[in-house]
């Protein structure tokens, strides 16, 4: 695919740029960066950074973050490799509205840094995720409950249909259960494995997490009830109580009853399930529920 000269989307001029940085690229960093030019305006867009604060996950070379910084009133990116932060300065250098920070996503305190640097504007995220790390960062994002609208990102393409799988559907596992609990997910649009410098060995697709106000069930103990799922999901071709018997101490007895008692027939598989089901069934064990850490 051939872009034009003397941008962030030449691998020519890429190239250069690392090279006057003497700077390598990390595989297991999971720098591939994106050099078709048309998916960062649209990303850009999509993710409803107009006008608001946004926060980006790994910059690389700042292609995604300019697009950014065009429309959003203020653009924090977080980026944990120090080798790019002279080649942002040049890169990112005619913006007055892009904060970067040189951390691990992971281990920033997103909550203060988000209050302190949003001003009460409206937070969206935007990134071009490190695939490396792509359900911590998405998990992470979702569990510290923070105060934004939606998370725009890039995966894997088959991370992306796992991740928006519809409960019920042969695709769905138990991160699409714990993204659908916090978020309304949605698949934008698919990018293929060219669009990238250098290219990976895999498609991506953009997806859209929106933000749910409140949470489509109710639950009181949410990290046990994911331990539950992530139980259920553990053997996802077996019948629901054999994990779940096994790995949450309980008898499969006990679990029969508990499943004729719901309606729910005793073969059932964990992809079977919808949401709501797994909430029924949890609140009724929930007393038995011993963990055998
Ligand atoms: N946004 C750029 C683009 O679209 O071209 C770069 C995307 S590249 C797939 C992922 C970026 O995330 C790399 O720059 C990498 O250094 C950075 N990264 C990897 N792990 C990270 C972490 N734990 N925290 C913050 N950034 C990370």
């Amino acid at each position: 695919m051939e872009y034009s000269e003397n941008n962030l989307s030449s691998p020519k001029y890429i190239k250069k740029l690392l090279k006057d940085h003497n700077f390598s690229l990390s595989k297991s960093l999971g720098q591939n960066f994106l050099i078709n030019p048309s998916i960062c305006p649209k990303m850009a867009e999509m993710s409803g950074a107009q006008n608001n604060f946004v926060l980006e996950i790994g910059t690389g070379i700042g292609v995604l973050t300019k697009e950014l910084a065009k429309i959003a009133k203020k653009v924090c990116a977080v980026e944990i490799d120090s080798n790019l932060i002279p080649v942002l300065k040049e890169t990112l250098s005619e913006f007055k509205n892009i904060e970067i920070i040189n951390q691990d996503i992971l281990k920033v305190d997103l909550p203060k840094l988000l209050n302190e640097k949003s001003q009460g504007m409206k937070i969206c995220v935007c990134a071009n995720l490190p695939y490396y790390i792509t359900s911590p960062i998405i998990m992470h994002l979702l569990e510290l409950n923070l105060n934004i609208e939606s998370i725009t990102v890039m995966v894997q393409k088959e991370a992306a249909q796992r991740i928006c799988a519809q409960p019920g559907s042969r695709e769905c596992g138990a991160i699409s259960l714990a993204v659908r609990y916090y978020s309304t997910p949605e698949l934008l649009f698919n990018v293929s494995r060219g669009s990238f410098f250098p290219p990976p060995n895999v498609d991506s697709a953009v997806i859209k997490l929106n933000i749910n106000k409140t949470p489509p069930i109710q639950i009181e103990n949410t990290p046990k009830f994911f331990e539950l799922i992530r139980a259920a999901f553990s053997q996802r071709r077996k019948v629901l109580i054999n994990p779940l018997s096994s790995k949450l101490n309980i008898s499969k007895e006990n679990l029969k009853n508990i499943l004729s008692n719901l309606n729910i027939s005793p073969n059932v598989r964990a992809e079977q399930l919808s949401l709501d089901q797994f909430a029924n069934i949890f609140n009724s064990i929930q007393n038995q529920y011993v963990d055998k850490k």
